[in-house]
């Protein structure tokens, strides 16, 4: 059905006017590529210049159309050579300023010409400038025609500007018709009439044109907040698309084989049975969905969250000896090789005692561990192989690969996952995989996010844990916070103290964390204090985190290296220096690293002032809240949903028109509507994907 030809998303953009081979390879840059393409290719926001407004009651910041007269034009050589023109109405004046110019332009602006301009408004009221305006210059004395819609603005790429893709919509926009009136072509509704009416959706067709050229009058707020009617059907399909994408990659992995571990599980009962503690019952419920997952014969998909400290790691460990106990393999992948060697640590005093081989591979594993840890991977005397992601490169083969473990998930996109457990395969089968992540979301976005997995949430921290304390200080106090240090590690506490750095820059921040390190060995001689960044070598940073796990060491300066997993329960001070340059779930995390014990911890955020208003309002949140939940969402607010999952970086969830969390309330009718869809008509499914993901990103292809 998507192959007949009078179907908008087979015809070619070249049908459109003006679109000739050089410009539709253009526009294949916008991912442009059928007259479809062109129709959800959707405004990224709108300017009104519907009306003029008088000069003199513009304010700045306000992006305003204007007329008026020419008064003068000059060019001015300042630190960059300008082109200024005063412009006046009888009601005020501006200045509209240029850097690019040209003779015929400069020469165009005659004393008394009749100018009009569209623009931003910068400066102050008793100097607005328009940097850079769109403007015309009119025959004298007309009234030239006004727009009399809201001006959409498109995104746009190089040889291909708004005016073109002004025109282009507008000729797509002609195919909505009847197909026999127009062209003999339509744009199909993949929505079956019910859903559409079950869920109050606007029609496509409508809802495209108004937001291609919203009518005169139209609500500018709603429409700047994409909360227009509109707006919100077109998210709502896009929503749809993306979940049903994940969706069908989890459908599709029921399908696939992987080994079911039924049977005894002695093991794990034992080993909780030795912990030193009781597994809160979260732990005990998450454990047991994980256990029933790993029963059956296809492979598991399942995302543990849980905030910073609720104990995922052994739980962890118990859904790895579940797997032993059938005789496969674990692969256990964190994101650094500080955690890589932290959880090492931990599996192998968890799993020794129970004659069970944990080895260690990463990057920079050399020579005999190295050689020693692939020999026992390959040959199966290991069970459980803990490392960075280099477990997975070639070298390194599993005898029988039965369990994937991802700790810290956020790192790693849809693709990537995909990518793992297809290089995990035994024969037809695959290995089960289990995420786990510390930047806990709320349920429906999850659902969004993460519909590809299943998903189970620790919501449960262990008892007797306290909230840690945070108060921010400026670095004017500096020297009362490391008086703090010194009366804390007095009384045999041990503390963090973090510095981080805008530049990623390893070296720099290594630097940074030396000269700090160098410092507060001058100032409080009596402390044993250790130094870890990122340039150290494993073995090095490994000896250090044990000395500072086995109290032989006062105080910790490290850069953010140490930002997750870190587990040292008797820590209960953490000094994180700049913190405004860091974003809230990755402040949060760091925090995380104290409040482990059952002591009462504290943070002090050392920053510097002046605080930007954003920076004073997270840090604000990070006083206020200790909830992972709460911090994740204030961060998504401030930061946006990308940025915080990771998804930007994976270039996943890039939407055209949705956005997470302004559209949170559609989540769960999207939710439903996918479900209504799959029942109703599964065939409109991929057609949907590939409208909105585009051909390229059909994820469920294995
Ligand atoms: P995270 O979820 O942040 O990865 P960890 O797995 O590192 O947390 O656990 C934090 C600390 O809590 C560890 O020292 C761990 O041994 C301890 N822990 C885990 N579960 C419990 C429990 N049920 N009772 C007490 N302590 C626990
Ligand atoms: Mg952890």
């Amino acid at each position: 059905m998507s192959q007949s030809p009078d179907n908008l998303d087979t015809l070619p953009v070249t049908v459109l006017k003006g679109v000739g081979p050089r410009i539709a390879r253009r526009l294949e840059r916008l991912q442009i590529r059928t007259v479809q393409d062109v129709l959800f290719h959707l405004p990224a926001r709108y300017e009104d210049r519907t009306r003029v407004t008088p000069m003199g009651a513009v304010q700045p910041g306000q992006s305003v159309v204007v007329q008026g007269k020419v008064e003068l034009a000059e060019v001015r050589f300042g630190r960059r050579r300008s082109l200024l023109v005063r412009i006046s109405d009888g009601s005020g004046a501006l200045t509209l300023r240029f850097f690019h110019f040209n003779a015929a332009q400069q020469a165009g602006f005659k004393r008394g010409a009749a100018i009009r301009c569209y623009g931003e408004a910068r400066g102050s009221h008793s100097a607005l400038e328009l940097i850079h305006p769109e403007y015309s210059l009119l025959p004298v004395a007309a009234h030239a025609v006004m727009e009399e819609s809201l001006t959409p603005v498109y995104p746009a790429t190089e040889g291909v500007h708004q005016l073109s893709l002004r025109a282009l919509t507008e000729e797509a926009l002609s195919y909505l018709g009847k197909p026999d009136s127009n062209h003999g072509v339509a744009l199909v509704d993949w929505l079956p009439a019910a859903l559409v009416r079950s869920f109050r959706l606007t029609s496509l067709p409508a809802a495209l044109r108004y937001v291609h050229r919203p009518p005169p009058n139209a609500p500018l707020e709603l429409l700047a907040a994409g909360k227009h009617p509109a707006q919100q059907r077109l998210a709502f399909e896009e929503l749809l698309a993306h979940h049903l994408s994940l969706r069908r990659i989890r459908q599709r992995a029921q399908q696939l084989a992987a080994p079911a571990f039924v049977g005894s599980q002695a093991l794990v009962e034992h080993f909780i049975k030795r912990l030193p503690f009781m597994l809160t019952t979260a732990q005990q419920r998450v454990l047991g969905e994980i256990q029933l997952d790993l029963s059956r014969a296809h492979p598991m998909a399942r995302l543990v969250q849980g905030d910073v400290g609720s104990g995922k790691t052994v739980v962890a460990a118990c859904a790895a000896l579940v797997a032993v106990q059938s005789g496969y393999q674990v692969a256990l992948m964190a994101p650094t090789e500080l955690l890589a060697e932290q959880h090492y640590r931990s599996f192998r005093e968890w799993l020794s005692p129970l004659d069970i081989r944990v080895v260690w591979h990463t990057g920079k594993s050399k020579g005999k561990t190295r050689s020693a840890a692939l020999q026992a991977i390959a040959g199966g005397a290991a069970a459980v192989a803990v490392g960075t992601h280099a477990l997975f490169q070639d070298e390194v083969e599993f005898s029988r690969l039965g369990l994937v473990i991802i700790d810290e998930q956020h790192r790693f996109g849809v693709h990537q996952r995909l990518a793992l457990r297809d290089k995990g395969r035994l024969g037809e089968q695959r290995p089960h995989q289990l995420v786990m992540t510390a930047t806990p979301i709320p349920r429906t976005l999850a659902m969004t996010v993460y519909a590809d997995l299943d998903s189970s949430v620790i919501d449960e921290l262990p008892p007797g844990r306290q909230p840690v304390k945070t108060v921010a200080l400026s670095q004017q106090r500096r020297e009362e916070v490391i008086q703090s240090v010194r009366k804390a590690c007095a009384s045999g506490q041990q503390a963090y103290w973090v510095c981080t750095l805008i530049d990623e820059s390893e070296a720099l921040q290594c630097q940074a964390a030396e000269n700090t390190a160098a410092l507060l060995t001058d100032c409080l001689p009596e402390l044993r204090i250790g130094l870890v960044h990122g340039r150290l070598a494993a073995a090095q940073k490994e000896t250090l985190m044990a000395a500072f796990k086995a109290g032989e060491l006062d105080l910790l300066v490290a850069t953010t290296v140490i930002e997750v997993g870190v587990d040292i329960p008797n820590a209960s001070l953490m000094i994180i220096e700049n913190p405004e340059r860091l974003g809230l779930a990755q402040l949060h995390q760091l925090r995380g690293r104290v409040g482990r014990g059952s002591r009462q911890s504290n943070c002090v955020l050392l920053y510097q002032p002046p605080l930007t208003e954003t920076a004073r309002e997270r840090l604000a949140v990070l006083r206020a809240s200790n909830d992972g939940f709460e911090i994740a969402r204030r961060d998504m607010e401030l930061r946006g949903p990308g940025e915080v999952l990771g998804t930007r970086q994976t270039g996943e969830m890039q939407f055209h028109i949705a956005d997470l969390l302004r559209d949170e309330s559609l989540l769960a009718a999207v939710e439903a509507a996918a479900t209504r869809l799959l029942e109703l008509a599964p065939e409109n499914v991929s057609p949907l994907i590939r409208r909105w993901l585009g051909a390229s990103v059909d994820y469920g292809e294995v």
